[in-house]
């Protein structure tokens, strides 16, 4: 190899890493493999590729120091063709109107692996939680409600929590739309408080659906989660619920982490003492002396791992010293998608985000389904019918990553892209 032509490859190299950290444009590159193998053609494509709608919405909020600030918002709506759309609404400093477009994307992808009859959609508002007050947040969700409210409903697109959104939120955003439609409308979003019309079991669903994922997994390679060696990032809801259910199970978790750094025991943590202590965001390690960097967490040794915080988290630099045999992605977008080809050559089994966290919306379907028919079912009802989705959605795409030679993300996109493009198909769009 001549050194002009290394100096290509790396930054040839360098330059995939570059694009699969930008989470819209892999999601696309997948589609567009996927919609490849399942033989459609390339109109269709042009057709998923991109969300129908999106809306940027300018939320003047009065400050509690009488001051006005003014907020962006967006909401993305990938495709109706299935049914309505459907989608969580985060508040982070970091939303942007490509993150949200690949997240409604996302959505799609996994109302379709769980068969639910929706379409995808999202939300996000740039800010900063964690400096507002508690009216200051109100006053954020009421004016994001009324920003989008014309393109949004039970029918037509109904919202959800995400990353630093919560059931509180939900029902400050739910009253709004009711006061505006001036009818009670639970149906309008999911993810409220029990007592407004939410779901037993959604609070946890997320989590839930990511142990169940687990299992599978782990049969596939065939060891138990008794004992096994968890290592978790992130312990906000997806994350901390996580823990408490691996290890109710039995599994020993082993390391746990927030924004600012993680905790770790070979021996296993105490989750319930952690569970006690951490705040609403989620945030806990402050309190510790010994702490570990997330990198550090990450590159654990142990059997299962579990990214549930933010994206790209697991690249080209430390897919290689990543020592879990089993990689169950509870975050939307954690590992790039050249990490995944090391992983997947590596032997590692990946269960991809857009199957791993699917629990949440279908325990929000369920919720809209009680909400639409104003009858309610036991905890036990829905964790029946949450674990039924979840085994059938492994499976599927397990069997259909066997079928292809694909890797589990390659067979998710598959399965899950596949139900929008027939029913695009059947109305005569493509
Ligand atoms: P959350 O806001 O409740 O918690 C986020 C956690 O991640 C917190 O512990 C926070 O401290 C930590 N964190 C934030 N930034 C971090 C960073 N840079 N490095 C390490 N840790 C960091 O959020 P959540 O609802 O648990 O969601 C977590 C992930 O799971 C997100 O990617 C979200 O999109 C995905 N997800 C959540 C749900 C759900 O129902 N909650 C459903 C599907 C997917």
């Amino acid at each position: 190899m001549t050194a002009n032509s290394m100096t290509t490859e790396i930054s040839k190299e360098q330059q995939e890493e570059k694009e699969s950290l930008n989470l819209f444009y892999s999601t696309q590159t997948v589609i567009q493999k996927a919609l490849g193998k399942l033989g459609y053609p390339n109109e269709m494509y042009e057709l998923l590729k991109e969300p129908l709608r999106l809306l940027t919405v300018r939320i003047p909020v009065r400050m509690d120091d009488g001051t006005v600030k003014i907020f962006t918002g967006y909401r993305s709506q990938h495709s109706d063709a299935v049914g309505p759309t459907k989608g969580g609404v985060r508040f982070h400093p970091e939303v942007n109107e490509e993150e949200v477009k690949a997240l409604s994307i996302w959505m799609s992808l996994k109302c379709g692996i769980t068969n639910l009859p929706y379409g995808g959609g999202k939300g996000g508002i740039i800010c900063d939680p964690k400096k507002m007050s508690f009216r200051e947040l109100e006053r954020l969700s009421r004016g994001y409600v009324r920003a989008i409210s014309q393109i949004v409903g039970p029918t037509k697109d109904i919202p959800a929590p995400d990353v630093y959104t919560n059931s509180q939120i939900m029902a400050w955003m739910m009253d709004e739309y009711s006061r505006l439609r001036e009818f009670d409308s639970p149906g309008f979003i999911t993810g409220k408080p029990i007592v407004l019309g939410g779901s037993q079991g959604r609070e946890t669903a997320t989590a839930r659906g990511v142990t169940i994922c687990i299992d599978e997994a782990a049969k596939k390679k065939g060891f138990n989660i008794q004992g096994a060696r968890v290592v978790i990032q992130g312990f906000g809801n997806a994350g901390s619920y996580l823990a408490k259910f691996m290890h109710d199970a039995g599994a020993k978790v082993i390391a746990v982490s927030d924004v600012y750094g993680a905790v770790h025991d070979p021996n296993g943590l105490d989750i319930d003492y952690l569970l006690d202590r951490r705040d609403s965001f989620g945030t806990f390690s402050q309190l510790f002396k010994n702490t570990i960097s997330n990198k550090e967490l990450l590159e654990l040794d142990c059997d299962i791992l579990v990214p549930a915080a933010i994206s790209n988290q697991i690249t080209v630099e430390n897919a290689a010293n990543i020592k879990a045999k089993i990689v169950v992605e509870a975050a939307n977008g954690p590992t790039t998608l050249e990490a995944t080809k090391i992983l997947s050559e590596r032997g590692v089994l990946l269960v991809p985000d857009i199957l791993a966290s699917a629990g949440g919306v279908t325990v929000s379907y369920f919720e809209w389904v009680q909400n639409n028919q104003g009858y309610y079912w036991t905890e036990e009802e829905v964790d029946e019918k949450l674990v039924k989705v979840m085994v059938h959605s492994f499976e599927t795409i397990y069997e259909t990553a066997q079928k292809h030679q694909v890797d589990m993300r390659l067979a998710a996109y598959m399965v899950g892209i596949r139900k929008m493009a027939e029913a695009a198909s059947f109305r005569g769009w493509v």
